[in-house]
């Protein structure tokens, strides 16, 4: 697993016709490679065999409710930003078998689930995903209780980070201090600079396990000019954030807007579809379901992902806690930008704009803190007589 590493770290050039020497020495060092691709319309993290999977031409446009692909006039490898997919669905199963039973002289014999978990190494990470794999590291190994699937999973991958070169119309990593560039836990990063006269990457080794494999590829000290094409773009990218969130108090405004009539508003469009939360890089909850065959003979114990978008997932003794779409919703955000916080010590946001372009209605997270502010600007939260839960 990499470690924190300094910010000054030198940059060396790879040409972009040896990229694919860096999947053939990943290969060669026993890593499956996973990264981004173009599968559906989408572009999707699958397992790679060859650098010509990688979706290169290609660019998103995305905005509230709306994905498209479409052929960028350059041959970027990296020319995009994320899709719906995270790196969680490797990390943090979206079903996950725990163990099997058999029925054996009238009583039942639990069979271990054999977890067997490739060496991933991860192709294209970018700098918001880090921080949601930090996160992620915090929720399910930071405490007493260590989830042992998420940690097997975690410990043996190779991060390949990609520094941002343009922003998508919904990334406001820039405010949540995330991005555009790989600061911190990865193997190597790498900033693909793409114009008229050169294409090359450059890139940094983030820790002892990067810095072999760098040594293991065709490349040279980078030039200060090479650096510095690769500094414009990412402070461009910068610039450029389609979307922003102000994070000043932010906790306390959660807290102190409970009853804002706000949350009415954004239930009248929310769909309670959940698709906030299952495209969402640091949300986690998860179910439990015992299933059995119609024998009666063998039963199975599944933990799969859930949604506090649903009534199911706040059923406790006979009832669902959050019934009204407005609860969902509230409990959502405060939880992502508030409780979270309280819980794990840092925002549950990342400010990658998956929830906000994969909302089949387009609500958009940044809009509804904007709203709560104006409201109080506007001479304080109006209160709602009761709360309709
Ligand atoms: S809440 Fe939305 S913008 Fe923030 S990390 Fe999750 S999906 Fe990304
Ligand atoms: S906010 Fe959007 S994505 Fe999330 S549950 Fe509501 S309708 Fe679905």
């Amino acid at each position: 697993m990499p470690e924190s590493i300094p910010s000054n770290r030198t940059q060396a050039v790879l040409q972009s016709s040896k990229l694919h020497l860096l999947f053939e020495v990943l290969q060669k060092q026993g890593y499956t490679i996973v990264g981004p691709t173009r599968r559906d319309g989408a572009l999707v993290y699958e397992q790679l065999t060859h650098v010509n999977e990688l979706p290169q031409g290609w660019t998103d446009q995305q905005a509230g409710g709306t994905y498209r692909l479409v052929r960028r006039d350059d041959q970027a490898y990296f020319g995009y930003v994320v899709g719906p997919q995270s790196w969680k669905k490797f990390l943090h199963a979206p079903a996950l078998r725990l163990w099997r039973a058999k029925r054996d002289n009238g009583t039942f014999q639990i069979l271990a689930e054999p977890e067997s978990v490739p060496r991933y190494a991860f192709v294209g990470v970018r700098a918001c995903e880090l921080a949601a794999i930090a996160i992620q590291d915090q929720v399910f190994m930071g405490g007493a209780y260590i989830d042992p699937h998420y940690k097997k999973r975690r410990e043996n991958i190779f991060i390949v980070a990609v520094n941002c070169t343009q922003a998508g119309g919904n990334c406001f990593c820039a405010s949540m201090h995330t991005g555009p560039q790989a600061a911190a836990g990865f193997d190597l990063a790498l900033t693909e600079v793409c114009d008229a006269e050169q294409h090359f990457f450059l890139v940094a080794a983030g820790s002892p396990a990067g810095e072999k494999i760098l040594h293991a590829l065709p490349h040279r000290a980078a030039t200060q000019a090479e650096q510095a094409s690769g500094a414009r773009l990412l402070e461009q990218t910068s610039q450029n954030m389609g979307r922003r969130l102000d994070t000043s108090d932010l906790k306390n405004l959660l807290y102190r807007n409970t009853e804002n009539p706000r949350w009415e508003e954004v239930a009248r469009r929310c769909l309670t579809c959940a698709n906030c939360t299952m495209v969402c890089p640091t949300c986690f909850c998860t179910t439990i379901e015992d299933v059995t065959d119609l024998t009666g003979e063998h039963a199975e114990r599944w933990r799969k992902w859930d949604s506090c978008f649903t009534t199911a997932f706040s059923y406790i003794h006979g009832g669902s806690i959050r019934v009204s779409t407005k609860a969902r919703y509230r409990q959502w955000l405060t939880h992502k930008l508030a409780t979270w916080i309280d819980q794990f010590g840092t925002s549950g946001c990342v400010g990658c704009g998956r929830c906000i372009t994969w909302c089949p209605v387009g609500i958009d997270l940044t809009e509804e803190v904007r709203g709560l502010r104006a409201s109080e600007a506007g001479g304080g939260a109006a209160q709602t007589q009761t709360d309709s839960d």
